[in-house]
Formats: C-alpha cells, structure tokens, sequence
C-alpha cells in the first residue's frame, strides 16, 4: 500500500480544512479591517457643521462617516405592491418556494428556496431639516434594513397525482410565500460609509478601499458590538479549524515515521538474513580452487553465476548482486542471471 492510500482520510480533511481555515482567515482579517475603520469613523450631524468638518478633509471626502438622518426620496416615492399606503425608495420582492423533500439518508426536510428576487429603488437623501445627504449606490450597501410590509404564503392542496409524483420525485410542493420589504420614507437610519462633497451637493456611497457601505436602523455602538462579537465567532471557528488541521497533520507525520521505521525495520531484517545467508555459503564452498575458477570481481568465492545474454559466467552471487548493468568481461549490458553449476 502506498503512503497517498494509506492517509487519504486524512488529506481530505485536511485540504477541505485548509479551504475552510483559509476562508475563515480572509473574513477575520476583512472583519477586523471593517471594525478598526468603523470605530476611528467620526459620528456627524447632517447640520451646518458638517461642511466645517468636511473642509478638513483633502478633495471633500470623509474615507468613512456615520452620519444619521431620515430617509427622504428626491422624486417619487415607490408605493407598495401589497398596502397603498405604504411608500418607500426601496423595495424588495422575494417569492419563496416551500418543499419538503427527501434528504439522502430518506427523511423528509422542509426546504426554502428562493424563486425570484427583485429589487428596485428610486434617488433619496438623508435629511435632518434643512440639510442633506444624497445616499448612493443603496443596493450595494452590505447591510440593508429593510422593514417587512407584506409576508404572504399560499399552500399548495396537493391532488392524488401528485403525492404519487411527490414520492417518487422526492419533492413535495408545500405553498408559495411571497415578501415584500421596503426602506420606508421618513425611517430614521444610520448611514456609513465615503462622505464626499461635489459641486452638486454632500453624498455618501460606498467606500473605495473595501469598506461597506451600511444602511441600518442600528447605531454606530450596536453595529460595532455585532462585528465584535462576529471577529470573536471568526477566531472560535479559527482555533476549532486550526486544531482539525494540528491534528490531521500530526497524523499524516505520525504515520510517515511509523512507515519508515517500519521500512527500516524490514531493510535490516534483510540485511541481516543475506549476510547470514552469505556466510553458510562461504562456509560450505570448495576451498580449494584453481585461480580460472574464482570470481574475477573478489577472486574469493567460486564463480557462481552466468550473465545472459553473453553466456559469461565470471561472478560469484555476492558480487553479482553489486553489478546490475554490463558484463565486467565483455562490456556487454545484462539483461538477465542465472546460477551456473560447474561439475
Ligand atoms: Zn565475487
Ligand atoms: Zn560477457
């Protein structure tokens, strides 16, 4: 068995481990990356103060701001699909398929899967008065609190034809929900993300450097408190992964050694028996022998062996075990051996 087969296990868990190890190390450092911006980012006003503060800045633009104020859209406002009275400037429609299917260990699971997803929005400012701020690219913000208008599900009555279908299929259709959630007008949000002033007006977007764009009901303090608690969550997952991999690789070298001790082991073993092989056969040889019937390699034991093809027979088996390739006599290469008795 070669050494692969012998720890495949354990190189599977360790690469899906890496992968996975690798991916909790990229969000880590993303994590804390977005945590360290978020609590340098100052909290501002949208009031007169906020040109001041601007002003500070090279080319008007603030790398990553909180700034809180009520949502305001600039033209018409979206009305809701399911309650006219409701407006907003964003809007989410998500049509969700309920299923119960059967899993591959044949139980039954409910199961969710999203059909449709629309999203669709119209400009809006955030206000405090008589300021505001221009809120840009929302649907790329990373977080996105959206408040749920309508939350419908239609069941599905099943006929006979198709709880047959269901049971061979696997799939059973349960009903149809369908969501509506909308960032209402004149919610009061907490906007971070790149504060920039331009010749028409302050706006704030998604930042340059990686950075999220957030639009949340949440303040600075609960949103850091969230990421927190997300970076320690990420270094559990880290030690619990990094201690899966500790282990596999442990096995793997554990296993490697084990193998070439045992290599060793049976190297020697072999050794051992040849040598006492080639001692009984020196103690039973002809001592007295004539010089053309001694090996021409040590001219001590008996020739012993033929070369073929060249039919030489020139060697004793201890010297013929060093010599794989040519004939010593004629040069020419040995493709096989065989023991040669001279009477
Ligand atoms: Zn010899
Ligand atoms: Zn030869």
């Amino acid at each position: 068995m070669d050494f692969l087969s012998e720890v495949i296990g354990e190189a599977v868990i360790l690469s899906i481990d890496s992968l996975i190890l690798g991916f909790c190390v990229k969000q880590l450092s993303k994590c804390k990356h977005i945590l360290n911006a978020l609590q340098t980012a100052p909290v501002l006003d949208i009031d007169n103060s906020l040109n001041k503060e601007i002003n500070k800045y090279p080319n008007y633009v603030i790398p990553y701001v909180v700034v809180r104020g009520l949502v305001k859209p600039l033209g018409n406002p979206i009305t809701s699909n399911y309650n006219q009275s409701v407006t907003g400037v964003i809007q989410r429609l998500i049509i969700k398929e309920h299923v119960i299917a059967r899993t591959s260990a044949g139980f039954w699971s409910d199961q969710t899967r999203t059909i449709h997803e629309f999203c669709n929005s119209t400009p809006f400012v955030l206000t405090n008065g008589k300021y505001s701020i221009e809120v840009v690219d929302a649907l790329a913000a990373e977080l996105l609190d959206l408040d749920v208008i309508s939350d419908k599900f239609e069941p599905m009555s099943p006929g006979v034809i198709d709880h047959v279908w269901g049971f061979f299929s696997g799939v059973r259709q349960r009903g149809l929900q369908t969501m509506e959630e909308m960032l209402r007008d004149g919610s009061y949000i907490t906007a971070v993300g790149e504060l920039s002033r331009t010749s028409s007006g302050l706006k704030i977007q998604p930042p340059k450097d990686g950075l999220p764009l957030y639009l949340t009901t949440s303040t600075k303090s609960s949103l850091l408190k969230r990421l927190a608690s997300s970076r320690d969550f990420l270094r559990v997952l880290l030690v619990l992964f990094g201690s899966v991999a500790a282990i596999a690789s442990g096995r793997i070298a554990y296993k490697y050694i084990k193998r070439r001790r045992r290599r060793q082991a049976d190297e020697n073993l072999k050794q051992q028996l040849a040598a006492g092989r080639r001692e009984r056969r020196a103690q039973n040889r002809d001592k007295d022998l004539s010089e053309v019937q001694l090996c021409v390699v040590c001219s001590d034991n008996p020739k012993e062996i033929i070369l073929l093809p060249c039919g030489h027979v020139c060697l004793c088996e201890d010297c013929s075990e060093n010599i794989r390739d040519n004939c010593p006599i004629c040069r020419e290469r040995i493709h096989s051996r065989a023991p040669a008795f001279i009477t």
